[in-house]
């Protein structure tokens, strides 16, 4: 969603939902295209969810999902002409490639019984677009559009726009208890959009959080991953932190520990809610802030002057959050990013160029860049007395910044030398080669040889003689 016209005042909503011609140039072409070929097969076709709340909102829609009146067999003989993807057809999805993007047509239906609060049990076509928007989640998402930029609204969804409000459409724990997900959509709704819970949808969501369990890890993984990236991530965080913690109960030791360290103000999950908050919106990011200090509890331990230390906690961390996300579903790619960043968070190198090449050997550029995002929103969530050390983190960045421009050598892909340069001046095939290698890329990386293949093999020489030597003694 990218930003857009801007409402200020309650006027401009309700003269906007008037001013169709303004509303209709909100829709691009292709998806024009769209509503008008369905209007002239004699369908009603509207644009639903997302995008009509984002275009009220005066932000520029990135999907357009749109609703149609009609069965799915009629939807498929509109757009045989067209290149479509049918996987979605059973339950009357079609999705048309515009030729801009892909954009899925699903017929109006109302939904019956939930007989596992996951899966509908039988899907039901209707021709009415009023008993489609009853079966949406929440009242700023059942809102429609037509192509002539006419507003259909019988849930109130514009004024709970307004007033900037999420609100169950009708009885909200009877939706819960229908579709067990809707609590977690509503609650990343808030952190994304920024809006406040209804009292009784809030009072229905906490009531009906024991139905999280029934819903599939996949889904609601998707939905946390969403909820991590909102602008108003913290307070979510912090209000919903039961629900989260049906979610990830692994957190909640994490809830009102207290850290008995001068280097902390807050608990430790006050701390983690803060920290992602200050994190750049990026989920993995995100993910890693998220985790960085669930271990913290168990790790933890105090000294003689009764000041509390967590060590071994990134380690502890990285494995707990290995686990958690294996057991939400999340891609392997996923796990390991996180892991590895969650492992390095408390790594401290000084802000020297020898201790931060040595660092990048460990971590890479792009971890150290990852890492100095982790670090400053961990620091900034720690006592603004220690917040001086932002400046420590600033002059890191130039220092790394200037190896990377440099071409500073932190891998055995760039050293001046191979395996193959060993093995011609003598060294035996086998564990020596990766040894002698080795301590030819320490010695680069502590900046005690250049590396260059003259100084390098010059250093091989006396390596190969130190072998050589131990091997007689
Ligand atoms: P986003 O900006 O994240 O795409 P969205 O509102 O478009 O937000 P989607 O997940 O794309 O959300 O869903 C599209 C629409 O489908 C929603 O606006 C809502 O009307 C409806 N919807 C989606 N999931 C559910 C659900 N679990 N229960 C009821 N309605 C749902
Ligand atoms: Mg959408």
């Amino acid at each position: 969603m990218k930003g857009g016209i801007g409402l200020s005042r309650k006027t401009d909503m309700e003269k906007l939902i008037k001013d169709s011609e303004f509303l209709r140039k909100a829709i691009p072409d292709d998806i024009l295209l769209i509503l008008s070929r369905l209007e002239a097969a004699g369908i009603g076709a509207y644009i639903v969810g997302g995008a009509v709340r984002d275009i009220l909102m005066g932000n520029t829609p990135e999907d357009f999902d749109i609703a149609a009146e009609t069965e799915p067999s009629t939807l498929t003989s509109v757009f045989s002409d067209r290149k479509t993807v049918d996987v979605g057809i059973r339950f009357g999805t079609l999705t048309v490639d515009t030729g801009k993007r892909l954009t899925e047509i699903t017929c109006c239906r109302r939904e019956s019984s939930y007989p596992d609060i996951r899966h509908p049990d039988s899907v039901e076509y209707t021709m009415d677009i009023v008993a489609d928007l009853a079966r949406r989640d929440f009242t700023v998402n059942a809102v429609a559009m037509d192509c002539r930029g006419k507003i259909y609204d019988p849930f109130g969804g514009i004024r709970d726009i307004e007033q900037r409000i999420l609100r169950a459409v009708g009885e909200p724990s009877a939706r819960f208890k229908e579709d067990a997900l809707r609590i977690l959509r509503g609650i990343r709704f808030s952190s994304t959009l920024g809006f406040r819970i209804e009292s009784g949808t809030k009072s229905a969501i906490h009531c009906c959080r024991p139905l999280l369990t029934c819903v599939s890890e996949e889904r609601m993984f998707c939905e946390l991953c969403k909820l991590l990236c909102g602008d108003n991530v913290r307070d979510v965080l912090t209000e919903y932190s039961d629900e989260i913690c049906t979610l990830i109960p692994e957190l909640r030791p994490t809830i009102g520990f207290c850290q008995n360290n001068p280097h902390h103000i807050y608990t430790v999950y006050d701390h983690i809610a803060l920290s992602v908050s200050l994190c750049k919106k990026d989920v993995v990011l995100r993910l890693a802030m998220l985790f960085h200090d669930i271990a913290k509890p168990a790790a933890y331990s105090t000294d003689n002057e009764g000041i509390g230390h967590f060590k071994g906690h990134p380690h502890l961390s990285a494995v707990m959050a290995g686990n958690i996300l294996k057991r939400l579903k999340a891609d392997g790619d996923t796990v390991k990013k996180v892991c590895f960043l969650v492992e390095h968070h408390d790594i401290r190198p000084s802000a020297t160029r020898k201790s931060l090449h040595k660092y990048l050997r460990k971590v890479g550029f792009r971890g150290a860049y990852d890492l100095l995002y982790i670090r400053r929103a961990d620091l900034g969530a720690q006592s603004p007395d220690f917040h001086y050390l932002f400046e420590y983190l600033d002059e890191s960045e130039r220092i790394i910044k200037d190896l990377e421009k440099e071409g500073a050598c932190i891998s055995l892909d760039t050293l001046a030398v191979n395996g193959r340069d060993l093995i011609n001046m003598g060294f035996e095939r086998g564990p020596d080669i990766g040894r002698a290698l080795d301590m030819l890329l320490s010695a680069v990386v502590r900046e005690e040889a250049e590396n260059r293949r003259d100084v390098l093999l010059r250093k091989a020489e006396k390596i190969k003689k130190s072998f050589n030597d131990s091997f007689i003694s």
